[in-house]
Order: structure tokens, then sequence, then C-alpha cells
């Protein structure tokens, strides 16, 4: 059986993780606080004490971290896995990272001999550990067909939009769009509250009338009633896709106000509640405004 070692385990990395065992690989895991690990360890999976452990003989290193500063940590750090694979393995980035980073990753690893793809995903927490993701890759196309092994347990769409790179912009545009959509979700909903409007209706409303996207739907009764229980995509990791996707904008265009403006807003979001998920931004916009 080919070897693949899985590096990350927090809400989305420890179900994919999973499916690798459940797809019969004898995956070697690492991730920061060991405590995750636990009950993949007691499936099968192999633990191992650094990426680089990890790495060593592994045909795969499947990364699903946080965001750029981790990813160059457990590719390129003290202990990276990068020190250890051999010529030829892949590298599969599945965190969503920068597209700079996506591209100055793929330079320095194939500098040492190995195949980086940018696989970043949608689909939230349930799916991944049900092997039920959407994968948007940027590889070249034989790189893509020496990583399908690897992509088949976890996924059941594989999104293939070009070059290195290429799957990481399309989820920065992607997740942009789900910013901006949450945050005017957010604001519509505190302007109906103020004006005094039934906001059980205006939800239903909202996610039945033309401007229903899934965020809306999603998001609208949720924000509405404020319970947020079962969701699984933070304030903080919304604005790091929002920044992401304005810093590959600004490359492009000469402006993107809409865009920016969302970054601001998941900026205050971030700052109100850091651990809180993404809809909690209705909190800030929501309070009334101070009489004169
Ligand atoms: P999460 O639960 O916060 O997990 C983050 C992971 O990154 C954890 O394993 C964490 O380790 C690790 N990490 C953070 N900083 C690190 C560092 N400096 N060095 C090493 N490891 C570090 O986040 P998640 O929801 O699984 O998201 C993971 C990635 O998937 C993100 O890029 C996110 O944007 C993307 N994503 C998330 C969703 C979603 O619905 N949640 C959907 C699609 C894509 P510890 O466990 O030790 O903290």
């Amino acid at each position: 059986m080919a070897r693949v070692a899985f590096i990350g385990l927090g809400r989305m990395g420890h179900g994919m993780a999973g499916r690798y065992l459940d797809a019969g690989f004898s995956p070697t895991v690492w991730n920061r606080s060991k405590a995750k690990a636990d009950d993949l360890i007691a499936r099968g999976a192999r633990w191992a004490n650094s990426p680089r452990d990890a790495a060593i003989d592994a045909d795969a290193v499947v990364t699903m971290v946080a965001d750029d500063e981790a990813s160059r940590e457990v590719w390129l750090g003290k202990g990276g896995a990068a020190g250890a694979m051999k010529a030829g393995a892949l590298a599969i980035e599945c965190s969503t990272v920068s597209h700079a980073h996506a591209l100055a990753m793929a330079r320095e690893l194939r500098s040492r001999g190995l195949i980086y793809i940018d696989c970043p995903v949608t689909g939230l927490p349930e799916a991944a550990a049900a092997g039920k993701l959407t994968l948007l890759v940027g590889a070249d196309p034989a790189d893509l067909e020496k990583a399908r092994p690897y992509l088949a347990p976890i996924a059941t769409n594989v999104r293939h939009f070009g070059a290195v790179g290429s799957g990481t912009v399309f989820k920065l545009i992607n997740n942009l769009m789900g910013a901006v959509q949450i945050a005017s979700l957010a604001e519509g909903l505190a302007i109906a509250e103020q004006s005094g409007l039934d906001m059980k209706l205006v939800a239903e409303a909202l996610s039945t009338g033309a401007v229903a996207s899934p965020q809306v739907i999603r998001h609208s009764k949720r924000m509405a009633s404020r319970d947020f229980s079962g969701a699984s995509f933070t304030a903080a990791l919304r604005h790091k896709d929002a920044a992401y996707a304005v810093a590959l904008a600004e490359t492009l265009l000469p402006d993107v106000p809409v865009s920016r403006a969302a970054v601001e807003a998941y900026a205050k979001a971030k700052a109100h509640a850091p651990d809180g998920c993404e809809g909690e931004m209705i909190e800030i916009v929501s309070r009334p405004k101070p009489a004169k």
C-alpha cells in the first residue's frame, strides 16, 4: 500500500485523515497538539513526532492547516515535512493559503525534487469526515494523475483549474464572495431588526427569495435568532481568506472596494470573537445607533 502522511488534525483535517483509514491506508499523522490524534491512533494511524518524521518514506504528504504561517512551518520549518521527503513524492496542500504562498511553496518544493499541488477544498467538516469534499486543484495534468489515488478517499469532486496556484485562485474568489454575502446579510438583518420587522418572517423571506444563496440560507436563521451552535467556520478563517483574496485582487485590478469592505467587516468580527463563527458579525453591526 502506498504511504500517506497527514499533517493538521483540526476540524477539517481530523475527518480527512480518518478517511485514509477508512480507505485502507495506514496513514502517519502529526498535529501541533497531539490530543486531536488520539482516536485516529486508536484506529490504526501511526503518530509521528514532527511533520518531518511523518514524511519519511511517504509517497504523499497531505497538509490541512490554518494559514500561510502554519503551512510554511509544517513544510519548511525546523522539523518540516519537506526536509525528509523522498524525490518525486507528492506534497498536497489542502489548506487555504494565499496565492503568493502557493506559488512560493511550489517553487521551493520543486527545487527539492518534490511535486507540489495546491488543493484547497470546499465542504464543511461533516463533508470532510464523510469523504465528500470538493477539491479545487492547481497542478500539471500529469501530477494530478499521480495524486488522484490520494485525493479519492477525501473527495467526491475534483475540479482542476489549471497550473499550480489556480486552485487557490478559485478558492479565494469563492470565499471572498462568501464573505461579501455574509457581511451584507448581517447588515440587512440589522436594518430589519432596528426597523422592528418580524425577524422570523425576514429570515424565511430572505432564505426563499432572489438573494437566497446557500450562504444566505445557511446564515439567515442563525443570525436572526443568534443561535450559532454547530457552526464550523470561524470569523478568523473567513477574514484570512478574504484578506488573501484581496491581496491577489490588488495584483490584478485597480480597485476592489466591496471586497476590501468585507475584509474590514471581518477584521472587526475577528476582533470581537476570534474563535467565534463567521455569522457572529451580526453582533457588531446590529448595535443600535447611539442617540445624539
Ligand atoms: P482549525 O480547526 O482551526 O484547524 C487548524 C489546524 O492548523 C490545526 O490542526 C492547528 O493545530 C493547525 N495549526 C495552526 N497554526 C499552526 C502552526 N503555526 N503550526 C502548525 N500547525 C498549526 O481549522 P479548520 O477549520 O480545520 O481549517 C483548516 C483549513 O481548511 C484552513 O485553511 C481553512 O481555511 C480551510 N477550510 C475550512 C473549512 C471549514 O468549514 N472549517 C472549510 C473549507 C476549508 P492545533 O490543532 O494544534 O491548533
